[in-house]
């Protein structure tokens, strides 16, 4: 090897993937006033959660009232942001809408900008008191739209019968390795948050499948940390939890990827980096990270 030969970064041993999910569809500046909404708040959340070890930032979007929106523009403004301040983070945008009150069409929208990373909720569930709907020829058609734009599906499952959903995929060819699963655990109505029912997903698997959780609420970070002692990656973030502690309200993003990253080190797991994710899961890369490379 020489320095004048870049290698693709491999994932050291133990490397932890960390995502942050900043924002969700749900959460408001109400229940806690550190929720980034705008497109400049966000990207901001974004950067200092790649600062503090996330490689990867799933993001949604919201209008001027804070509601979520598919508003592929916004979704262009929050990473023209990113990348202008320099920050190589992955970012992962959300097609799931409102969880039940987009339509299809609408969720399917920022495909077209071929973010390297895109969620791909797995079948139906219901979500609190909404249903959201993920029916099978939407699946389908989702997965055609990211193979088509070159997009790294991140295979949402809420409970096992998502991840049978997905092994169908993956026989029809519309899910192609290498996988990339996101189990979402305690949403009601999907599975309970319980160690038992993670290790059930994990087990159901095709070799070689990468994996990460997001507990939802106080499951964020005993999940977090049972992943973590699993070999798996963890996803934290406002998204899908607003509390620091019991009572006490997360200050920021990034204040939740620093504890894991902190627990992180003393189980022994390197973070991952996000070229070093970008090799492992086979992603596009970022206009800027690409341009980059290539003057480099
Ligand atoms: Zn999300």
């Amino acid at each position: 090897m020489t320095d004048s030969q870049p290698q693709p970064a491999a994932l050291p041993a133990g490397a932890l993937i960390i995502s942050a999910a900043t924002t969700g569809s749900w959460p408001t500046k109400a229940q806690n006033p550190n929720v980034p909404t705008t497109p400049e708040e966000i990207a901001q959340a974004a950067i200092a959660c790649g600062e503090a070890g996330a490689a990867i930032v799933h993001i949604h979007v919201r209008d001027d009232d804070e509601k979520v929106t598919c508003d592929p523009e916004r979704y262009a403004r929050v990473r023209e942001l990113v990348e202008a301040a320099g920050s190589d983070v992955i970012i992962n945008m959300s097609t799931g809408g409102g969880a039940g009150t987009s339509s299809d069409e609408e969720r399917m929208a920022p495909v077209a900008l071929a973010p390297e990373i895109a969620s791909f909720d797995c079948g139906s569930v219901n979500f609190g008191e909404r249903v959201f709907v993920n029916s099978p020829a939407f699946l389908r058609e989702l997965a055609a739209r990211m193979n088509a734009h070159d997009v790294k599906p991140e295979i949402e499952c809420f409970e096992p019968g998502h991840v049978w959903n997905a092994l169908r995929l993956i026989d029809e060819g519309l899910l192609r390795p290498p996988f990339w699963f996101q189990f979402v655990l305690g949403v009601r109505g999907g599975s309970p948050p319980e160690v038992k029912q993670l290790l059930n997903m994990v087990e159901m698997l095709p070799a070689g499948a990468h994996w990460s959780v997001c507990g939802i609420g106080r499951a964020q970070l005993p999940l977090g940390m049972a992943a973590m002692a699993m070999g798996g990656h963890v996803r934290t973030g406002l998204e899908d939890n607003i509390w620091y502690h019991k009572g006490q309200l997360a200050e920021s993003n990034a204040q939740l990827v620093a504890r894991i990253a902190r627990i992180a080190g003393e189980m022994g797991r390197p973070l991952a980096t996000p070229d070093q994710v970008r090799a492992l899961l086979g992603l596009h890369g970022a206009p800027a990270a690409s341009a980059a490379a290539t003057t480099a």
